[in-house]
């Protein structure tokens, strides 16, 4: 088949996004092929990205070939190339990310596979759950083992308050459980130290975001002194390109590509592949929502998937209909052909 157009949309949301930014500007991406097929996909970027998609990538992509995981590497690498001028990094990749996923959920429906049955024969059936955000009781109660406590540095107290939530976190999930703070880039490596000393006794699975992606040096010669605690972060990078100074830096023991922002299934694929050959671990960023999730089921990525349930009664946009719901702490990819979702009409 034949790519016959792509458009992309910015959702008319009513709800932000528990999250450090003020919104996650998350698109929609549309393709459509001459056998009448449909493909959804979803990126990053707000209204900028959706220029890009509409204003650049449609043009240039409509009547590429869709016939194999082949084609859509070589889209990807167009479609990359055509934009280095702008692009490498942020809004044009995030664009990028929702062509590339479009196109998978498109040729997956075509064969009337799940994405992650396209990507291997051998799907993790069932995957760990972790809970980004601060209500530790109501994800223990849904079922979580696994907690990430979203903590910002604003001084001295910040110690005693990290020490009493990771305690608290340590208590009520259990002596297994996997505890974890995301820091974004709030910390310094001298306060790193403090916080690693402090913290010792809870025993914290990963430190993410210590500091921002310009610091890789800084990480790297952080990390071993932190060990065996995990270092974590690559949220804010991009492409194999972008991941391959990470891995010269020794950043990270855990690489968390955003799959609908770092350049979609290709990017993750090319930078798990990366990670295996560098001994670093991919543990997606927002890994539980289903484009993360297809990948982590079907590579070697680590079975630990994140999920963002808010705060108890927290309201947000069901923008995806059909996206699967955790039991008992654990995920499954399904048997729905694509991504196994769709947009909320509503909300387009
Ligand atoms: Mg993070």
């Amino acid at each position: 088949m034949k790519v016959t157009s792509v458009s992309a949309v910015y959702p008319n949301y009513e709800h932000t996004v528990p999250s450090w930014r003020t919104h996650l500007w998350q698109i929609v991406v549309r393709i459509e092929t001459d056998t009448g097929q449909v493909g959804w996909g979803y990126g990053g970027g707000g209204k900028a990205a959706v220029e890009v998609v509409n204003g650049h990538f449609a043009e240039i992509l409509v009547g590429k070939p869709l016939n194999s995981l082949e084609d859509i590497s070589a889209v990807w690498d167009f479609l990359y190339t055509e934009s280095i001028p702008y692009g490498r990094k942020g809004i044009a990749i995030m664009a990028l990310s929702g062509v590339d996923l479009a196109l998978y959920d498109a040729i997956a429906k075509a064969e009337n596979k799940p994405v992650a049955r396209l990507l291997s024969d051998s799907i993790q059936p069932r995957i760990r759950c972790y809970a980004t955000g601060p209500d530790t009781e109501y994800y223990a109660e849904l079922g979580f083992t696994a907690q990430k406590i979203p903590h910002r540095w604003t001084g001295e107290e910040s110690i005693d308050q990290a020490v009493d939530v990771a305690e608290k976190a340590r208590n009520a999930l259990g002596s297994d459980a996997e505890v974890m703070f995301d820091v974004y880039m709030s910390w310094d490596s001298e306060i790193t130290l403090k916080m690693h000393k402090s913290l010792k006794h809870v025993g914290i699975h990963w430190f993410e975001d210590i500091l921002t992606p310009d610091d890789l040096e800084e990480l790297g010669e952080l990390r071993p002194k932190i060990a065996p605690v995990n270092m974590a972060g690559g949220e804010h990078e991009f492409s194999s390109h972008g991941f391959a100074d990470i891995a010269r830096s020794g950043a990270y023991d855990i690489w968390q590509p955003d799959i609908t922002w770092c350049g979609g299934i290709t990017a993750g694929l090319r930078i798990t592949d990366m990670a295996q050959e560098t001994g670093a671990s991919v543990v997606p960023h927002r890994g539980g929502e289903p484009w993360g999730l297809h990948l982590i089921a079907a590579s070697t990525c680590d079975d630990f998937a994140e999920l963002l349930p808010g705060v108890r009664g927290s309201a947000k946009d069901d923008l995806w209909i059909g996206v699967p719901e955790p039991v008992e702490g654990y995920i499954q990819t399904g048997d729905a052909p694509g991504f196994g979702v769709s947009p909320n009409p509503d909300l387009l």
